[in-house]
């Protein structure tokens, strides 16, 4: 170990260690490994023991074996095609090292007639003589040779050596870093440092061993790090003055009135958390959490309500046209006449829009609905508190720290999203937000009916559908997109309407990827007013969408959907009173473990219970393509097999910010794990 060093060495380039040549680094490089940390977590898979060695009589042929031999005769017959050999033996027989493609010089500098050699490899034989080709592990020093040798997935054009020998020069010169947790953490993990738990991480006899407190520790390591960097961010927002807001309640309760329903218990807590939060003088950054049709967006447009009676303009987002302008509609239809409340998407045409954007700066517009298009550049609001958001589960950390400051100091922010994770990743992911949940739905909703139907007794479903229809019900059909050498294929979309509209003609429409965008808007339009009964889509249905008298979704394929992802689409219907059903299509009969999947969507209509479920079943990396939506990934932590140290993290985390320690001491970790631009001026 190194003690003048310190973590920046971590940090540095590939090319400090000795070894490492441009061309390995470019290698290394190309799989993501960028500095010396980050090769620490490419981790053995395996290892081959060669600490063992046996006499020639002894050999097992076709098995890795290391032998200490003497080189005695070097055949070098400088023909083409024809190895090189050498004949080598021990007091107990001969055995043969056969070289391809190995030049004399080198053969001779590594096996020296007369020395004393261990050398470790496959062991053959060819024409009744032991041999050993090409063989890797030479060595005069039989130390180096008879121990376990760790074996990698190997990147292409880096051999198994050279990675243990880049890995164990990172090992022997680990700078000693100071520990940074507290006393009563360490003692969680027996006191093992960092350094330690780094070396224990890559003995060969650790893989897999993910129990035991090394590996614990340095999952720790990781959460920790994710979490202070959130409450880092956290902080800052507190710090923010605003004007507070003042929540007229009488005006309120007016609104809350004339809804044709009341209020769950979840609702009015959110709300009442909401309106804490606007009318304190610290800016509001608050993620209201809630299964699909828990009935988010009526919370919000009573938060928008009140803070437009405080004086102030409200923007909300959404991430389609369509779902901005069925917000817009349900707050032209619920807020008062005398308010302004305008749309603007990509599409609003110019005069109209450039009459918006004067009426925004000059504050004659009280709220704005839209797309993307909200936040463009030109738009000035004059006096904006609050921005909220639907269903950008995408945005990272990153893009919510940007959205707040763009609202400027007096401008709440509130987040909306339906996906549903266990509380580990909520904590990981948002944790630089304050939550809200709503995890009771309305009451009148009556539960979805869950089928399962082999896809030969389609038969059935038409008749079903049938049924349906003549009730005046619509339907969704959703084909999931085929991949196809990597190009998305919507054909099985295309079929199943073709087969449709013939059984039901001028009921049938379809959309899919490649469907305009314009042409898709109008489709959607025509079936929210019940213009055809059956909707037939790849999975691009919108999400949020209010289709209230959709009431029969049929998923075909469904063993191509995750479980938390068939709940989504699940939830487009069932939002009416009416009774609802989901059938999901299977082309074979389940596996026992397939079974149990869908039994858990069956038996409960709770978007968390079943993401919880399925991660439990599945390790939680697929669900909902976390890998693909940019947010961080953990190196070991597991938000399912670690909840223990989620727990722990949190518990730490809200200790230290009661006490105010000083930060500085994490300054290594987060440097190490978190390369956000966001934390460079922490401590
Ligand atoms: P989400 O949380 O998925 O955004 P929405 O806000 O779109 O859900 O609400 C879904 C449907 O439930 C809407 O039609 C809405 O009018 C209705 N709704 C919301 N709150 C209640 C309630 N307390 N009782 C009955 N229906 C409600
Ligand atoms: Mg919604």
């Amino acid at each position: 170990m190194n003690n003048n060093r310190n973590y920046k060495f971590l940090l540095s380039d590939l090319s400090n260690l000795k070894g490492v040549g441009i061309k390995t680094a470019k290698l290394l490089k190309k799989k993501n490994i960028n500095n010396i940390f980050d090769l620490l977590w490419k981790l053995p898979k395996s290892y081959t023991d060669r600490s063992f060695s046996s006499k020639i009589e002894n050999l097992r042929i076709g098995e890795n074996q290391t032998i200490t031999i003497i080189p005695k005769k070097y055949s070098f017959p400088r023909v083409r095609n024809l190895p090189n050999r050498v004949l080598c033996s021990d007091d107990t027989g001969e055995i043969e090292c056969v070289f391809f493609n190995s030049y004399e010089g080198y053969i001779k500098k590594i096996l020296p007639l007369g020395n004393e050699i261990t050398l470790s490899g496959k062991i053959g034989r060819f024409r009744n003589k032991y041999q050993i080709t090409n063989p890797k592990y030479v060595s005069q020093d039989s130390s180096l040779i008879k121990q376990k040798h760790n074996t990698y997935s190997l990147t292409d054009g880096i051999s198994e050596k050279v990675y243990n020998k880049i890995i164990k020069q990172i090992i022997n010169e680990l700078p000693t870093l100071e520990e940074w947790h507290s006393k009563d953490i360490l003692k969680k993990f027996d006191n093992i440092t960092w350094n330690k738990s780094i070396i224990e991480l890559h003995k060969p006899e650790n893989i897999g061993e993910y129990k035991k407190n090394f590996y614990k520790r340095l999952a720790f390591d990781e959460i920790f790090s994710t979490f202070i960097v959130n409450s880092e961010i956290r902080k800052k927002i507190k710090k923010i003055k605003k004007i507070n807001k003042n929540i007229n309640q009488i005006k309120q309760n007016e609104l809350i009135d004339i809804l044709d329903f009341s209020l769950t218990n979840d609702q009015i807590k959110a709300l009442k958390e909401i309106n804490t939060d606007l009318s304190s003088s610290t800016k509001m950054f608050r993620l209201l959490q809630g299964d699909v049709g828990s009935g988010k967006t009526i919370v919000s447009l009573l938060a928008a309500y009140n803070t437009i009676n405080s004086g102030f303009q409200v923007a909300m987002m959404a991430p389609t046209e369509i779902l901005a302008k069925q917000h817009f509609d349900l707050a032209k239809k619920l807020f008062p006449t005398n308010l302004n409340i305008e749309f603007v998407s990509g599409k609003t045409e110019y005069k109209i829009r450039k009459k918006i954007i004067e009426d925004l700066s000059s504050n004659k517009i009280n709220i704005i609905f839209g797309t993307h298009a909200i936040f463009q550049k030109k738009i000035n609001f004059k006096n904006l508190g609050l921005i909220i958001i639907d269903e950008q589960h995408k945005f990272g950390v990153n893009q919510r720290k940007k959205l707040s400051d763009k609202g400027g100091n007096n401008c709440d922010v509130l987040l909306m999203t339906a996906t549903p994770i266990p509380r580990t990743l909520t904590m990981t992911i948002y944790g630089d937000m304050d939550l809200s949940i709503i995890r009771e739905k309305p009451k009148v909703r009556k539960p979805i009916k869950t089928y399962s139907k082999l896809e030969n007794k389609i038969n059935d479903i038409i008749g079903f559908i049938k049924k349906e229809i003549n009730l005046n019900n619509q339907i969704f059909w959703v084909c999931p997109l085929i991949e196809e050498s990597k190009k998305l294929d919507h054909s099985s979309a295309v079929k199943k309407y073709e087969y449709l509209k013939k059984i039901f003609p001028n009921e049938v429409s379809l959309i899919h990827g490649k469907t305009d965008k314009n042409e898709k808007e109008t489709i959607l339009k025509k079936f929210q007013s019940n213009k055809f009964k059956i909707l037939v889509s790849t999975t691009i249905i919108e999400v949020g969408i209010d289709f209230p008298n959709a009431n029969v979704i049929i998923i075909e394929n469904a063993n191509k959907f995750g479980l938390s992802q068939l709940h989504q689409l699940r939830g487009r219907v069932g939002r009416g009173a009416k009774e609802s059903t989901c059938i999901l299509m299977f082309k074979s009969n389940l596996s026992e473990n397939a079974k149990k999947r869908i039994k858990i969507l069956k038996n409960s209509n709770d978007g968390f219970v079943i993401s919880e479920e399925d991660m439990k079943i599945r390790g939680f990396g697929d669900i909902l393509g976390f890998k693909q939506s940019g947010i961080k990934n953990f190196k070991l932590a597991d938000p399912i097999h670690n909840q223990d140290l989620f727990l722990l993290a949190e518990k730490e985390m809200k200790r230290i910010e009661k006490s105010n320690e000083d930060l500085k001491r994490f300054k290594p970790l987060i440097k190490l794990y978190d390369r956000a631009d966001i934390i460079n001026d922490i401590a």
